[in-house]
């Protein structure tokens, strides 16, 4: 069966993939199983050796990947340059990890007590369409650099990155069974590597509700799972903030990726106080978002992903509109970015992920209700907190039930440091100088002195 690859800007054919089947994904499994004795017995710098080398080569084809995730996916140049930096990095971090997984010596009595982390086998990830480059990387980086062989499955939309990503790794030195991209449907292909037995850990990132059931599935075998889900993210607004700098920054908290992002700043919490003045410099800045064909440099905000995907972004706009900037007419996912001012934190665009370039604007009263506010949701990913009261700022930032916060700017996403969610946003945590924890087991070992 084939899949055609759709350029969202135009509506184009890109490109025909073919989709892994059933069989084929056994098969695919089958031979990552045999691989992996051999590859987690590389040596630690060796193996090292091995993803710098990648690292490098995937930088060389930087503008190459670059250019066909704006074909497949709509990213703007801006973006898609950045994501694949996003990947270099990622693999020259985890990198340094084979040489640096240590064990612990513990002191005991009778005898000598040592840990190992033992890589699991093989891991399966499945990687939605909404950042194929980074949210691939962040999952077979690490898991390759603690000795486990990889089935990734990209999202039906956008697999052309990743598929090419998987031809640099097997020039790079990583061996073709180490590190296999099967392009298909998540109901056969992700599917199969929940059920079966020989992939022992799930990365998953995407939906809530298709996250839900990955989790379940993986009772079943008691299987190893990581999940980043959805968010309903608070950029929460005081009035002793430099309004000007938080109004101007919003609307790329929000619309970025065309909304496209678990972390996007959908619901944004003013202090009552400040309201009026925020909504002026907010609209003038939203105004000024450059939405145009994703190729050009100067493109801030491309099409969505596919036309179901902008159906159902459309369909929340059935509440009050304060302001919406401007989107190209004729072919192609375009939709203008959009400010709605909800009736209350009932409506529905303020509960629900929206995942499109829709915003929701409410004010609070004070510190107790901004915080009371932020953690009405059912989600717990990110946020962002504008204040000039570093004290207050990290008050609040303690009481906000969330994963990834940032104080006076929006960005959520570091390699050097931990990304996930509380709540209905996800279990575990990606990147970081942990991530390895999630890769590995602890095996403990007793050594008896005793005479
Ligand atoms: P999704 O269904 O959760 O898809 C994410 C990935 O899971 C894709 O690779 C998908 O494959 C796969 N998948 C789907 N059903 C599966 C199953 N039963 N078993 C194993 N894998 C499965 O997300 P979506 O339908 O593309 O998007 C729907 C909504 O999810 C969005 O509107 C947004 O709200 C949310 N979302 C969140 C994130 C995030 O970063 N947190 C990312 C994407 C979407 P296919 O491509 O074949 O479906
Ligand atoms: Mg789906």
């Amino acid at each position: 069966m084939n899949y055609q690859v759709i350029n969202p800007a135009d509506e184009s054919l890109v490109t025909t993939v073919e989709l892994t089947s059933f069989e084929a994904t056994d098969e695919a499994i089958a031979r990552a199983h045999a691989a992996f004795p051999k590859w987690r017995a590389v040596a630690p710098g060796e193996r090292a050796e091995i993803l710098r080398n990648f690292a490098r080569n995937i930088e060389a084809h930087k503008s190459e990947l670059a250019d066909l995730e704006i074909k497949n996916s709509g990213h703007t140049r801006g973006n898609a340059v950045w994501e694949v930096g996003n990947v270099v990095n990622t693999v020259n971090y985890y990198s340094a990890a084979p040489e640096r997984l240590f064990g612990k010596q513990i002191p005991v009595p009778n005898g000598i007590d040592v840990t190992f982390k033992e890589p699991l086998g093989v891991v399966g990830i499945i990687v939605p369409w909404n950042f194929p480059m980074p949210i691939a990387g962040w999952g077979f980086a690490p898991a390759l650099a603690a000795g486990n062989t990889v089935v990734l499955k990209p999202a039906e939309y956008t697999p052309l990155t990743a598929m090419k990503l998987a031809e640099i790794a097997h020039k790079s030195g990583i061996p073709a069974d180490v590190f296999q991209v099967l392009p298909g449907k998540g109901s056969v292909v992700g599917n199969r590597f929940v059920t079966h037995p020989l992939v022992r850990k799930i990365v998953f990132t995407g939906s809530t509700s298709v996250g839900q059931q990955i989790m379940a599935g993986c009772s079943d075998q008691i299987k190893r799972v990581t999940l980043e889900l959805g968010g309903k993210n608070a950029n929460i607004i005081f009035a002793d903030s430099d309004l000007e700098k938080a109004a101007a920054a919003a609307p790329y908290a929000v619309f970025d990726n065309a909304g496209q992002d678990c972390c996007a700043r959908t619901r944004i919490l003013v202090q009552r106080s400040a309201f009026d003045k925020f909504m002026e410099h907010f609209e003038r800045a939203v105004k000024n978002v450059r939405v145009e064909d994703p190729n050009l440099e100067s493109s801030e905000m491309g099409p969505l992903i596919s036309k179901k995907q902008l159906e159902t972004v459309q369909s929340y706009l059935d509440e009050p509109v304060a302001f919406t900037g401007s989107a190209p007419t004729g072919k192609g996912f375009w939709m203008a970015p959009t400010v709605l001012l909800p009736k209350d934190a009932q409506a529905r665009s303020w509960r629900e992920e929206v995942f499109g370039p829709v915003v929701s604007v409410l004010p609070f009263d004070d510190e107790a209700d901004a915080i009371a506010k932020a953690n009405d949701t059912e989600y717990g990913l990110s946020g962002s907190i504008w204040s000039q009261n570093i004290g207050r700022a990290l008050r609040v930032a303690r009481a906000v039930e969330v994963g990834v916060l940032s104080i006076n700017t929006n960005s959520s996403v570091r390699f050097w440091t931990p990304f996930g969610g509380f709540k209905r946003s996800g279990l575990g945590r990606e990147l970081g100088p942990d991530a390895l924890d999630a890769f590995t087991e602890v095996k403990n070992v007793f050594i008896n002195t005793a005479e």
